[in-house]
C-alpha cells in the first residue's frame, strides 16, 4: 500500500478542495494521506467543522507547509499533526495571510506599471475560494490573459524571485516555524531538501530542533534519495516524504498517485483524531 505526505488543496495553491483530494486519494488506494497547504490548516478546518473529519477509508494527517524566511534559499517546513486550533500558531497564520494580500496587491500595482493588463477581481475569481493567494493564481490569470503558455514561463519573466513584478514575501524565521509547529503540538519536517540548493544549510537546519526531512521527493533522483535517507539516519530524523500534488496540469505529478511512499514511512506522523 502507498501513501503522500505532502499535498495542497484550493486553500492554498492546489486545484481540488479538501474533500475531492480525499475522494482522489481513495480511488487511488492510498492508505495516508497529509494535507499540507501553505501557511494555512484552514482546509482541515474546512472538513473538520463540516463533520469530513474523520475520514472513512483513509488515514488522514493534518499538516501545513510553511515558507521560512532565509536570505538567499528557499527553505520550507512541514508541519505535522498539528492542533488546528492552537491560538499562538493562528495568530502568526493571520499575520501571514494579512501580508500575503498587501504583497498581492503589490504585485498587480507593478504589473499594471510594466503594462500587463490585469486586474485583483480577475485573480481572484481563478484563486476560487483559495485562502492564501499566491504568485501561481496571478501566473494562472496571466496564462488566462494569453500573455503566457504556462504558469512557469510568467514566474520566469516577471514575478520569479528578482524578476520585474517579484515583491518580497513576509516570512516566519527557521526557527520559528519549527518551534510553532512543537508548540502547536506537531512535528517539524524539512520539506523538499533539493529545493534548499546548499547541503550544508541542509544539515545545519537538521540540528535545528527538526524531526524529520522529506527524503522522497519527486525532484530527487536516486542519488539524492540516498543522500537524505542517510541524512536521516545520522541525525536520527524521521523520513517523510510526498508528490507535492497541486492539481496543476502543467506541474508534476499530474494525478494523485503517481508519486507515492511506502506506508511503513507514513505509519509514523499518524495519530488518532481524538486528539482534535
Ligand atoms: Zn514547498
Ligand atoms: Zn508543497
Amino acid at each position: 500500500m502507498a501513501s503522500d505526505l505532502h499535498t495542497h488543496t484550493t486553500y492554498s495553491d492546489g486545484r481540488l478542495a479538501p474533500e475531492e483530494l480525499i475522494a482522489a486519494a481513495k480511488k487511488v488506494g492510498l492508505s495516508y494521506l497529509a494535507i499540507t497547504d501553505h501557511d494555512t490548516v484552514e482546509g482541515i478546518s474546512h472538513l473538520y467543522e463540516n463533520g469530513l473529519y474523520p475520514t472513512r477509508g483513509i488515514r488522514l494527517i493534518p499538516g501545513i507547509e510553511f515558507s521560512a524566511h532565509h536570505p538567499s534559499n528557499e527553505v520550507h517546513i512541514l508541519g505535522y499533526n498539528i492542533d488546528i486550533y492552537h491560538a499562538p500558531m493562528l495568530e502568526r497564520l493571520n499575520d501571514i495571510t494579512e501580508a500575503r494580500w498587501t504583497r498581492f496587491s503589490e504585485i498587480i500595482e507593478k504589473l499594471n506599471a510594466l503594462g500587463y493588463e490585469i486586474s485583483e477581481t480577475e485573480v481572484l475569481l481563478l484563486a476560487d475560494g483559495s485562502k492564501s493567494i499566491s504568485r501561481s493564481h496571478i501566473g494562472r490569470a496571466l496564462v488566462k490573459r494569453g500573455y503566457f503558455d504556462t504558469i512557469g514561463a510568467a514566474f520566469d519573466a516577471l514575478i520569479g524571485y528578482g524578476k520585474p513584478a517579484y515583491v518580497e514575501h513576509y516570512r516566519l524565521e527557521i526557527d520559528e516555524c519549527i518551534n510553532l509547529i512543537k508548540s502547536a503540538g506537531g512535528i517539524p519536517v524539512l520539506a523538499h531538501p533539493i529545493l534548499v540548493e546548499d547541503d550544508a544549510l541542509v544539515e545545519r537546519i537538521c540540528r535545528m530542533g527538526i524531526e524529520g526531512i522529506e527524503v522522497f521527493y519527486p525532484k530527487h533522483d536516486a542519488e539524492a534519495t540516498k543522500r537524505y535517507l542517510a541524512m536521516a539516519e545520522r541525525h536520527g530524523l524521521l523520513v517523510s516524504g510526498g508528490s507535492d500534488f497541486h492539481g496543476i496540469p502543467t506541474r508534476l505529478p499530474q494525478n494523485l498517485g503517481d508519486f507515492t511512499i511506502e506506508d511503513k514511512w507514513a505509519e509514523k506522523f499518524y495519530r488518532p483524531v481524538q486528539k482534535l
